[in-house]
């Protein structure tokens, strides 16, 4: 795609971002003025009067006016699922939408206007627009729909779609849950665990190869045009490890991923080894030094649900419950023994862990799990979005790597959140002390559960407000904000860190691999928003530009 030659690439006339650390939250940036690139690596960062600039002026470099632009590393998602997210972007989304008629209304359109597809695919609904009744939508169409709710934790299904999972005669999942009538007949709603290990093996089952290829490769040319040159997964499973193995035989993809292996929650141990077994056995199939651009690094267990349905394991109940679930605090989806058992298991294998914790009982016994592996191996706890101030300084205590997603803390989502945790809001997103406490960070979308606009997150993180909503002017607990510089770094060279990248990638360094972004922004608070990305450079190469 992009242009090669061998005397290289000179970038003058802008800023380069110099950051190779990760910095505090009063750091301000420091800039370059030049950058040199050869053969896929960065030779010299500085300034236009370096001689290694002159030298490579004369040598015949091709020159790249930046006009005032900033060069930043290529970013790296600190948390995504890829093929979710391919697959999300054909799917119709509700996000806008306010109440029933409001999601009614856009399902049935979606489906006039496309009546070649087998079934009706849809995201973005949220609780708080109406109840996951198969009778509400049964009536817009006669194929199957779905619809992913907007953090993935619920899908809502037609009747045609109960009906071709079989719902009626499936045993609700360990960790998840099918809710039925009183006469046991599915209803519609399919939560927590029912989601992962039901519907997306479902609807990836239904998918052909090419599909699925699609998908990945739309999801790639997405994340390029946002800036980014690498992700990590959180979900990895055996039919996308499939396809994204296919893809690597063919082609050299410009995107470099790091996966961890998805665990099924199951109250039998030994089935639970045996999960990590065939874990350990992708891990050493293609590893860091043979693939360094597509390997499996460690295994992903998720501990708990979320807030908003009341399936975040808490150690007080929730103010009001969702529904039935009245005084409950949740429920972890993994007994304490068997998290741990499973934890070593990978941990002694070499492997890296990642826990999804969200309410503040589930990250303690996260932590817990993880406080008797080796720090060596650089675990993480996911979202951490209900610490308590002891857990966290744990983190760093233990080398734990923070993996948050500012995205989710954006206060316009977050409005059902005082009913439920009242005073407990005060710990919400505690990312400061995260940071305060020398844990490392690594910053992530969670796409597609939030969109992945790495300057939206960069936002967020550093003002505590809505950039959904931009007119809305609640901020979430301030004092827990992270710096501008201390956000864009976490976004790059944390998450690159984080899976062991950050002697080849992450930063603007010579001899690092010549993966950046090339900005047309301004390093200011109220103008994060605008900020746009022009090009995007994979190894020394343009992959994406405007
Ligand atoms: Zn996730």
């Amino acid at each position: 795609m992009g242009q090669s030659t061998s005397e290289g690439h000179l970038f003058v006339g802008g800023k380069v971002f110099l950051h190779t650390q990760q910095p505090g939250l009063e750091t301000e940036p420091q800039f370059g003025d030049a950058l040199y690139v050869r053969d896929g690596v960065i030779e010299h960062v500085g300034f236009k009067d370096d001689d290694a600039i002159s030298k490579c002026r004369a040598a015949g470099a091709v020159v790249h006016e930046l006009n005032g632009r900033t060069v930043l590393p290529g970013f790296v998602d600190g948390h995504i699922h890829l093929l979710r997210l391919g697959q999300s972007l054909k799917k119709v989304g509700l996000d806008h939408c306010e109440n029933l008629d409001d999601v009614r209304k856009a399902i049935k359109e979606h489906a006039l206007a496309n009546p070649d597809e087998p079934r009706v695919l849809c995201k973005g609904w949220m609780r708080y627009m109406c109840k996951p009744l198969a009778s509400l939508i049964d009536d817009l169409d006669p194929r199957p729909i779905y619809v992913d709710s907007k953090d993935l934790h619920t899908t809502w299904c037609s009747s045609p779609a109960l009906e071709e999972i079989d719902a009626d005669n499936l045993k609700d999942p360990e960790g998840g849950k099918i809710e039925r009538d009183a006469n046991g007949n599915a209803t519609g709603a399919f939560e927590e665990a029912a989601v992962f290990t039901i519907i997306w093996p479902f609807l990836a089952s239904v998918s052909s190869e090419k599909d699925r290829e699609e998908m990945v490769q739309s999801a790639i040319e997405a994340y390029n045009a946002s800036g980014y040159t690498g992700a990590i997964d959180m979900a990895m499973e055996e039919q996308a490890w499939a396809t994204l193995l296919n893809m690597k035989k063919k082609q050299s993809l410009p995107f470099r991923l790091a996966a961890y292996w998805l665990m099924r929650p199951s109250t039998s141990e030994a089935d639970c080894l045996a999960q990590v077994d065939r874990a350990i056995e992708v891990y050493k199939q293609l590893n860091a030094e043979d693939s360094p651009n597509l390997h499996v690094v460690g295994i992903k267990l998720v501990c708990d649900g979320i807030i908003d349905a009341c399936t975040a394991y808490l150690s007080e109940p929730y103010l009001k419950g969702a529904e039935a679930k009245k005084a409950s605090t949740g429920e972890p989806f993994w007994s304490g023994n068997i998290l741990k058992a499973v934890v070593h298991k990978a941990d002694a294998a070499g492997m890296q862990v990642a826990l999804h914790a969200i309410g503040d009982a589930a990250i303690t016994m996260a932590i817990d799990a993880l406080s008797t592996c080796s720090p060596k191996n650089r675990h993480r706890v996911e979202h951490l979005e209900l610490a308590s101030s002891r857990d966290a300084k744990r983190l760093g205590e233990l080398g734990i790597t923070a993996s948050v997603q500012p995205v989710h803390a954006d206060p316009w989502i977050l409005r059902a959140w005082p009913g439920l945790l009242g005073h407990r809001c005060e710990r919400a997103f505690p990312y400061r002390e995260f940071s305060d406490g020398g844990a490392p960070l690594a910053l992530g979308s969670d796409s597609p559960t939030s969109p992945w606009d790495i300057m939206a997150n960069v936002y967020v993180a550093a003002t505590r407000k809505s950039y959904r909503n931009t007119k809305y002017d609640e901020v979430v607990n301030y004092n827990f904000r992270l710096g501008i510089c201390e956000s864009v770094v976490a976004a790059s060279y944390g998450s690159a860190r984080s899976v062991f990248w950050d002697k080849r990638l992450g930063s603007l360094e010579p001899g690092k691999v010549a993966d950046l972004t090339i900005w047309d922004m301004d390093w200011k608070e109220d103008k994060l928003l605008g900020a746009t990305v022009k090009e995007t450079w994979f190894n020394g190469e343009k992959v994406w530009s405007v």
